[in-house]
C-alpha cells in the first residue's frame, strides 16, 4: 500500500466518467450536507489520526457535517467515500486516535510520522 500518493491524487476518474475513490475504487456519494462558517479553526490530524486519513483520502472533513447542527449551519455538497468515511469515523471513535503508529503500520500504509 502507498497512502502517500493519495495526497496528491485522492480520486481517480472512471472510463465512464465517475469520480471514484482512488483507494477503494468505489464511487464518491455526493450529498446535501452542512458546513461551518468560515472561522479560523485549526484543524490538527496527528499520529495514527493523520494515517488513517492519508490512507482513506474521501473522508468527511472536519468542517463538514452531514446534520445540521449550530456549529453546522451553512448548505453544501459533500462529496465523500463511505469506507473512507467509515475508517476514519473508527479511528477518531477508539480509545486514543492519535496514539503513536507502529513501525508496522508505517512500514505497510508508507506514512511515516515525523513526531518532532
Ligand atoms: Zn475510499
Amino acid at each position: 500500500m502507498n497512502c502517500p500518493k493519495y495526497i496528491t491524487q485522492p480520486t481517480v476518474t472512471s472510463s465512464t466518467g465517475q469520480t471514484l475513490c482512488a483507494r477503494h475504487h468505489i464511487p464518491l456519494v455526493t450529498v446535501n450536507g452542512w458546513k461551518e462558517r468560515p472561522s479560523a479553526t485549526i484543524y490538527d490530524s496527528v499520529y495514527m489520526q493523520a494515517l488513517v486519513e492519508t490512507c482513506n483520502p474521501n473522508f468527511i472533513f472536519p468542517w463538514e457535517s452531514l446534520r445540521r447542527t449550530a456549529r453546522y449551519c451553512i448548505p453544501t455538497k459533500i462529496s465523500y467515500c463511505p469506507v473512507c468515511q467509515k475508517a476514519v469515523a473508527a479511528n477518531l471513535a477508539s480509545l486514543n486516535p492519535t496514539r503513536s503508529p507502529s513501525w508496522w503500520d508505517q512500514l505497510r500504509t508508507g506514512v511515516h510520522i515525523n513526531k518532532n
